[in-house]
């Protein structure tokens, strides 16, 4: 080992924090709550906000409305008590050169002994001007320092950090313990990255980075640090992106070495015959994304690849022309849905193309009779049975295939990752496709799906005008549903989808009864209306269904068991009611139901006030745009990355302080980059890599598991 490496390994980053000078195992417990557990964790608790308390202000030029800063000496200190309120109040007269204060502190009597007359303090807070009887100057509850003879300042006269805080200990007690903590290991830490990415994006030293981002310059613009954009902010969300791809790149080089696979022969005739039986031609997208799968399965690796496309953008199509050539290889596949609804949608758009081109096809979901079921896992464990269409069923443990060799995993954020390796343990290697109409902002997904490989479909089938989208507010409810009866007239269908009761089933249940029975009483007694909603029974739903699909059913009132996939494409109006209710993400899944064909389709939001402000942007995103993409980046800015894929994907790694919005910029330099290094560097064994490796290990082990496959 060189001297540099050993100097390197020394930096004592795992120290428990209870053995760090000023911490000592009573506050270490407290720590334990923030998750500070090492040396490095405290070092890298980052403040959340900074207070501009630079620049002294003389007392008698302080501003009334503004936080301030003044340094005195006190005159006399008092306990007074209000008499209706009870209230004890702490007054310090403070005196400068140029006038007189009065700080007032609110119901802390021990403040009373911390001053004493002729002390030197400096005071910050908020300056009030009250009369009475002449005009007094105030400082409500200000923060206080000691001034000692020339001692650097800690908690005035400087951009001051503020740190969340726990049940006994405060922000200023953190800010002291930082401080020190900062003068003892701050100019020892370590460089991570190489020298190159350093000066080629001009980074500060990570040593200096650590102290700025919690005492920074002078100088330094306090709104751009609030922000997250101060220059040690970039340099710390730079190593946390970084740090983060290189993860994923390793990890998708690991995975593709270690996860040998099945080579399919992809240029089998069956394509071509398929291709002859549909009644259309695949779009461009659709066509460059098969050739990016055929690569794929061509290859004598497990696949692991994304299709991304919007709602109705055919999918569904260029799975089953992947499946078939694997079939056409003599293996077995499956294709999994994540509601039954979806799963007998998907049975049957492939059903007839697979069977005419003498392939068998069955459906597996959890409630058919018991007799049928056996009769399925009979015909996937012989073989019999080349496409095994299903929900959650296909990864009870009863099921085994013959030879399971490839998998289709249809709007896979429905899934947990365990759902899928468990699927994809019933075969031996099998190719992988993940199919998602959730448009997922290109930040996100490099983040979410840096070791998977993404195709993009981003093209819908020709002929499809863009659906037009409209806001009502409640009191034109009645012009809605003129329209609705107007589109029927035309021989058209449509949809009405009710409103989320809170989080429960039952409630929206009961929403959706009665506005089936009103609309059949009321609104429009001459068509055909039917109910649909997740607790009805298999066969009714598919009666529903079918009903519907084939046009005996003019208006459909459901609830969300239509947000999914479902495919009608004489459905032209979905009319949301209490549209203010339902996510963006939801809105856009519920409006791809529609423009499936090729009429002119519209989607009819109703909003009932109230509607928050949150609300109203995911209206109007709406209304602005029928771009995937564009709504789900406005999603991921209104609702933040955590909230964004909401409780199933829980697992998805905490960033410190790289936010994905905000540094999307960042985020790509960074991939680039560590996905070059991850190249050139191969296990970061040699002595360039080691730092990262170090940081890599300790930040990031066991927490990548859960993105994409295990
Ligand atoms: P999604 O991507 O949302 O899963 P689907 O696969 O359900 O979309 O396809 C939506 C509809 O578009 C289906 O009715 C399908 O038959 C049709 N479709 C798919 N590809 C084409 C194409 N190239 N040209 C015309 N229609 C197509
Ligand atoms: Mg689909």
């Amino acid at each position: 080992m060189s001297a540099r490496i050993m100097m390197l390994s020394a930096f004592p980053w795992q120290t428990e924090i209870q053995y760090i000078k000023g911490v000592g195992p009573k506050r270490a417990f407290l720590f334990a709550k923030l998750n500070i557990r090492t040396l490095e964790d405290l070092l890298y608790f980052i403040p959340f906000r900074y207070e501009d308390r630079a620049g002294i202000k003389k007392i008698s030029h302080l501003e009334a409305g503004k936080i301030q800063t003044v340094e005195g000496e006190v005159m006399a200190v008092s306990l007074t008590e209000t008499p209706r309120r009870r209230m004890k109040i702490v007054d310090v007269a403070l005196s400068d050169a140029s006038g007189l204060l009065h700080a007032l502190w609110f119901n802390q009597q021990y403040l009373k002994d911390v001053f004493k007359k002729g002390d030197r303090v400096m005071l910050s807070g908020p300056v009030k001007a009250n009369y009475y009887g002449g005009f007094s100057i105030e400082m409500e509850n200000p923060v206080y320092e000691r001034v000692e003879a020339d001692a650097a300042h800690v908690h005035m006269d400087r951009i001051v950090p503020v740190y969340h805080e726990t049940k006994g200990m405060t922000s200023k007690q953190m800010r002291s313990l930082m401080k020190s903590v900062l003068a003892r290991y701050a100019d020892q830490i370590p460089e991570m990255l190489p020298a190159r990415l350093i000066e080629k994006y001009r980074l500060l030293p990570l040593s200096q980075a650590i102290k700025q981002v919690h005492f920074p310059e002078k100088e330094t613009n306090v709104s751009l640090l609030n922000q997250g954009r101060g220059p040690a902010h970039r340099r710390l969300i730079f190593d946390e992106l970084f740090l983060l791809q290189c993860g994923l790149a390793l990890r998708k080089k690991g995975l593709s070495e270690k996860m040998p696979g099945i080579a399919f022969d992809v240029r089998k005739s069956g394509q071509a015959a398929l291709k002859k039986l549909l009644p259309f031609r695949l779009t461009a997208a659709q066509e460059r994304v098969f050739t990016e799968i055929r690569a794929d399965m061509s290859k004598p690796l497990a696949m692991n690849r994304l299709i991304q496309g919007d709602v109705g953008c055919g999918k569904t199509l260029v799975a089953l022309m992947s499946l078939l050539i694997a079939i056409e290889n003599g293996y077995q596949t499956a294709l999994m849905a994540p509601t039954e609804i979806l799963a007998v949608q998907h049975y049957f758009a492939v059903k007839d193309y697979l069977e005419a081109l003498g392939k068998s096809v069955c459906l597996l979901t959890s409630d058919m009779k018991k007799k049928a079921k056996e009769d399925v896992l009979h015909k996937a464990a012989s073989g019999a049975c080349d496409l095994l269409v299903g929900t959650h069923a296909l990864i009870q443990k009863g099921l085994r295939f013959k030879n399971l060799g490839f998998a289709v995993v249809d709007e896979q954020h429905k899934f947990g990752v365990l759902q899928r390796v468990t699927l994809l343990k019933k075969g031996v290697q099998p190719d992988l496709l993940i199919m998602t109409a959730t448009p997922i902002p290109r930040t996100l997904a490099l983040t979410l799906y840096g070791d998977l490989n993404v195709s993009v479909i981003d093209e819908m089938p020709p002929g499809r005008a863009p659906i037009q989208t409209r806001l009502y507010y409640g009191k034109s409810r009645p012009e809605v549903y003129r329209f609705i009866a107007a589109e029927i007239k035309k021989r058209r269908q449509a949809y009405v989808v009710c409103p989320l009761v809170e989080s429960s089933e039952k409630l929206d249940l009961k929403a959706a009864v009665e506005h089936f029975e009103m609309f059949k009483r009321d609104v429009f007694p001459h068509f055909n209306i039917a109910l649909l909603h997740g607790k009805m029974k298999r066969d009714e739903k598919e009666a529903v269904m079918r009903q519907f699909k084939s046009g005996k059913i003019d208006l459909l009132v459901a609830t969300t068991v239509v947000e999914v996939g479902i495919d009608i494409p004489n459905a032209t109006v979905m009319a949301i009611e209490h549209a203010e209710r339902f996510g963006l993400a939801q809105l856009h899944q519920l409006r791809g139901r529609v423009g499936r064909g090729r009429a002119q389709s519209y989607c009819l939001m109703i909003a009932d006030d109230p509607i928050s402000k949150d609300a109203k942007r995911r209206l109007s995103a709406m209304v602005q745009s029928t771009d995937g993409f564009k709504i789900a980046e406005e999603d991921l800015a209104i609702r933040g990355p955590g909230e964004f894929f909401g409780t199933r994907q829980s697992g998805m790694p905490v960033l410190q302080v790289a936010n994905l919005i905000r540094d999307a910029k960042i985020l790509e330099v960074a991939r680039q980059e560590a996905f070059d290094w991850v190249a050139q560097h191969k296990t970061l064994a040699d002595p360039e890599s080691l730092p990262i490796r170090a940081f890599l290990e300790r930040k990031w082990r066991g927490k990548l598991e859960w993105l994409s496959m295990a």
